[in-house]
């Protein structure tokens, strides 16, 4: 019999509907407060940086939201993306193990953060901005919307946390190829960014501060939104044609899965993947449930370790707040190599369903990841990000419990994008010069204690 490596879906067979977890959690989140008066927000305050269509799906309670024909459109350039499953990793781990993967670095962006922007720059025209404006770690984000902004003819401005932008300098060509501005964040272009540099001249930047920047220049603008690419319910909505997809793949593999392994930044990516099998578990409470795994750095650990409390989104406190796991706005996570997952908070929908317990949080050092990287890339052929290293190494560490115990669980992890614009971390990793960097213990301390406070009855609804 050979072995079937890829699952691939007919274009005619892609989703073409988003699926909406919010429409089948038992309650409401609880809602955002504003960052100065603490009230709750309602969309109209929002209004000033996002557009009217976007806001909608923020709080939409339909469960299947139509893809629109255009975004499908410029989907089919890379999707449905494949599935594969992992033989030869099970071999090289002499697992009874079965583990797949959903490879999202095919897309032109190589991520799966393209799924989302497409999406934004498609409802941004339509509701007539004319610029975005956007924060990048890592610099995938900026190079998906860079991509998105010039399928749809947008301007685009991009704060690149400034230690990516020394440590990526193709990331920044990248962007300007499709036509964006990049600022290396924290930046002398906005005020924000001036006061910032004023407290620390050497800031190595964060995801938070660069939010902060890309939402002052767009609050300036009445013609330019803010685009987030991770966090808000509307992003990740967009990331679950993912799921939706392995869905029917599995189904093709006549698999049920045992566990689904994703990494966590801002969550959307595990969203994605995991919010339409979350959604058969509300709808289905009897049904067989896999158990779904957040990987998160250990430098970095915002479920694991971080609180479950009203937070700002940003370092400047611009941003509403909103209740999360979170280290503090004022953590500036340490400079590791996955720069997506360097952020302080997490998604409020992803943070409530870990506080309900509905799935687990696992935080694992810098080098295990890149040691896992570089087995995975060597059995599989495919250079993976850095931030997708973290779900490599738990899926590989559940493979190996699955050897010592004498257990054949299916694995599914997601692999969320290309690392061939990080060929830098893999040197540095490989010349020996790589840290594990989580001695931030002291650091978490001090910035947890400046959660701000919110009324009583807002923290408790
Ligand atoms: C941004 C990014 C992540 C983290 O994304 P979230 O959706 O915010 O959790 C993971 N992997 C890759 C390749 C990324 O670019």
């Amino acid at each position: 019999m050979t072995k079937r490596v890829k699952y691939l879906l007919r274009e005619s067979d892609m989703p073409t509907v988003w699926y909406n977890l919010a429409s089948d959690l038992p309650g409401p989140l609880p809602p955002p407060l504003h960052p100065v008066t603490k009230e709750i927000m309602g969309p109209q305050e929002l209004g000033r940086l996002f557009p009217a269509s976007l806001l909608e799906q923020e709080t939409s309670t339909q469960r299947w939201i139509d893809i629109p024909g255009e975004v499908l459109d410029i989907y089919r350039l890379w999707r449905p993306s494949p599935l594969y499953r992992a033989y030869r990793l099970e071999e090289a781990l002499k697992t009874p193990a079965r583990i797949y993967y959903k490879y999202e670095g095919v897309s032109p962006a190589g991520s799966h953060k393209l799924n989302t922007a497409i999406a934004q720059a498609y409802y941004n025209r339509r509701d007539k901005t004319e610029r975005l404006t956007t924060e990048t770690g890592a610099g995938q984000w900026g190079s998906a919307l860079s991509v998105a902004c010039s399928f749809f003819d947008l301007a685009c401005d991009v704060y690149m946390v400034r230690v990516s932008y020394e440590q990526k300098p193709y990331r920044r060509s990248f962007m300007q190829t499709y036509g964006a501005r990049i600022w290396p964040s924290p930046s002398t272009h906005t005020a924000v960014g001036r006061q910032m540099l004023e407290r620390d001249p050497r800031s190595p930047g964060s995801l938070g501060m660069a939010i902060s920047e890309a939402v002052t220049d767009a609050m300036a603008d009445p013609t330019c939104s803010y685009a987030l690419g991770s966090v808000l319910n509307h992003v990740l909505l967009h990331q679950t044609i993912i799921g939706l997809e392995v869905k029917a793949q599995l189904r093709m593999a006549q698999e049920e899965p045992d566990y689904i392994v994703a990494c966590v930044g801002g969550g959307s990516n595990f969203a994605g993947l995991t919010f339409p099998f979350i959604g058969d578990n509300l709808q289905n409470p009897q049904g067989r449930s896999p158990r779904l795994v957040a990987v998160e750095p250990a430098a970095c650990p915002t479920l694991t370790r971080g609180v479950y409390a009203y937070d700002y989104g940003d370092t400047a406190g611009m941003a509403p707040l909103v209740k999360m796991h979170t280290l503090g706005h004022r953590f500036v996570p340490p400079p590791i190599h996955a720069g997506g997952l360097r952020y302080h908070g997490c998604a409020p929908m992803v943070s409530a369903l870990l506080d309900q317990g509905r799935i687990e949080a696992r935080a694992v050092p810098q080098l295990a990841t890149f040691a896992a990287g570089l087995l995975f890339a060597r059995q599989e052929g495919i250079l993976p990000a850095p931030e997708s290293n973290h779900a490599i190494r738990h899926a590989i560490d559940l493979a190996l419990l699955a050897r010592d115990e004498g257990t054949e669980p299916c694995i599914v992890f997601g692999l969320s994008g290309h690392g061939h614009f990080d060929l830098s971390a893999y040197d540095n990793y490989l010349a020996g010069h790589l840290e594990d960097m989580t001695d931030a213990e002291e650091r978490m301390g001090k910035a947890r204690s400046q959660l701000p406070a919110v009324p009583a009855e807002e923290e408790n609804p």
